[in-house]
């Protein structure tokens, strides 16, 4: 790709991020958490920011080589506390309903070799100091969205074999094509894209299936309770202000919540995942009555049981997606250690936290959606379990039994 073309495209997608992601507001402000290795992609979305009329872009700027020197040298103590102007730069402009937009191109294994406790001992003690920042994100009361562009890290990790130069290409090129950037038409084929996914929330919606049965040759024989009150969602979402928003570009999932005492089985990954700066591989969960009774990690193990027991929510699920085994990420057949494209490849569940996707949910209290079914969790990780076998069977309230995937791909 010439010089002048990629440079027009990564423009368009800096666009699309503020525009149909965030959907930026004139007077809003807008705050970028990023990694200084994409400044100059940071500085776009700035650009396009202001254009639309942000009243104030916020940095947030992180360096994972600082992070992992942190991990390693500072003192032990500092792990079990967040300081408390960190928790106000969050609530304030949180509660403000500032725009979180973050571009995340992390180092998957930037933490290799830390001690888990101490990541554990961190993230309790964010996880408690950011809970209110954390359950204003999950009930939309902001636009938030997540992109991500190659990092130098990220994409070696990627591409280990290729050339510097060309691997950033070939990964841009990658993101373009998951993301629709078409120059002179990003931003209407994003919308006529997560129009398409609502074809797939309608059928599920109508459906509201009581139960789904996994099973595929790689192990997954497991069956998920729904919520009486669940729905679907997928594409963009309703802010609390009633703008529209994409909390994740690129985005193929469909999904719901489960029943938090509702999984029984057992839940085999089909993809590592890259959490807390660690590559987990080769991993399953026994699950009973909705808790993870046994877990198994060919690589990573240690990180995954820390990763499970930071609350007693951890070990329970949040998140159902189903993703075609066909999705055009899936196809590019690159596996990105980044959550978010990993994740669109592929049927996921996500440990941890539920997205409150329960009728009424904005008018009822943690105690009361906890009653209808949703788990509560300081964290929410997806992981990957989608395949080219995957066959899942919905059944209804009266027990009628109906294809959702036949082949890893929808049924409908
Ligand atoms: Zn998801
Ligand atoms: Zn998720």
């Amino acid at each position: 790709m010439d010089k002048n073309k990629l440079e027009t495209l990564k423009k368009e997608y800096a666009e699309l991020t503020v525009r149909s992601g965030i959907n930026l507001q004139k007077g809003q402000r807008l705050v970028i958490p990023s990694s200084v290795d994409c400044a100059d992609f940071a500085r776009m979305c700035a650009a396009a920011a202001y254009e639309a009329g942000c009243r104030e872009v916020v940095m947030d700027w992180t360096d994972d080589i600082m992070t992992r020197m942190k991990y390693l040298c500072a003192d032990d103590d500092i792990f079990g506390t967040v300081n408390s102007w960190e928790k106000e730069f969050y609530d304030v402009l949180g509660k403000e309903g500032a725009g979180w937009l973050s571009i995340y191109s992390e180092d998957p294994e930037k933490l290799k070799g830390v001690d888990p406790e101490r990541i554990k001992r961190a993230q309790i003690a964010r996880g408690n100091a950011l809970k209110e920042f954390r359950e204003r994100e999950m009930r939309s009361e902001f636009q938030w969205c997540v992109c991500s562009v190659p990092s130098k890290a990220w994409t070696k990790a990627v591409f280990p074999d290729m050339d510097e130069e060309a691997a950033e290409e070939r990964l841009w090129e990658e993101i373009f094509s998951a993301c629709r950037v078409t120059e002179g038409e990003t931003v209407s084929s994003w919308e006529a894209h997560t129009q398409e996914l609502q074809t797939h929330v309608n059928i599920l919606n109508d459906y509201h299936f009581a139960r789904l049965h996994y099973k595929n040759s790689a192990g997954t024989d497991v069956t998920v309770e729904l919520p009486e009150l669940h729905y679907w969602a997928g594409g963009d979402e309703k802010c609390r202000n009633g703008v529209m928003f994409s909390a994740n570009i690129p985005t193929e999932e469909v999904f719901t919540l489960p029943k938090r005492d509702g999984i029984n089985g057992r839940i085999v990954a089909t993809k590592p995942l890259s959490h807390n700066g660690t590559i987990i591989d080769g991993f399953w969960f026994e699950v009973k009555d909705g808790k993870i009774t046994e877990v198994h990690a060919e690589k990573g193990e240690e990180v995954l049981k820390h990763a499970i027991t930071v609350d007693e929510g951890a070990s329970y699920f949040g998140e159902v997606a189903l993703v075609p085994y066909d999705s055009p990420i899936s196809h590019s057949g690159v596996l990105f250690l980044n959550t978010l494209y990993d994740e669109n490849a592929s049927c996921h569940f996500a440990f941890g936290e539920a997205y409150p996707l329960i009728e009424g949910a904005e008018n009822m209290t943690e105690e009361e959606l906890k009653a209808a079914g949703a788990n509560f969790s300081m964290t929410h990780v997806d992981f990957m379990v989608g395949s080219r076998d995957l066959e899942i069977t919905g059944i209804t309230g009266d027990g009628r039994e109906v294809p959702v995937f036949i082949d890893g791909n929808f049924a409908f």
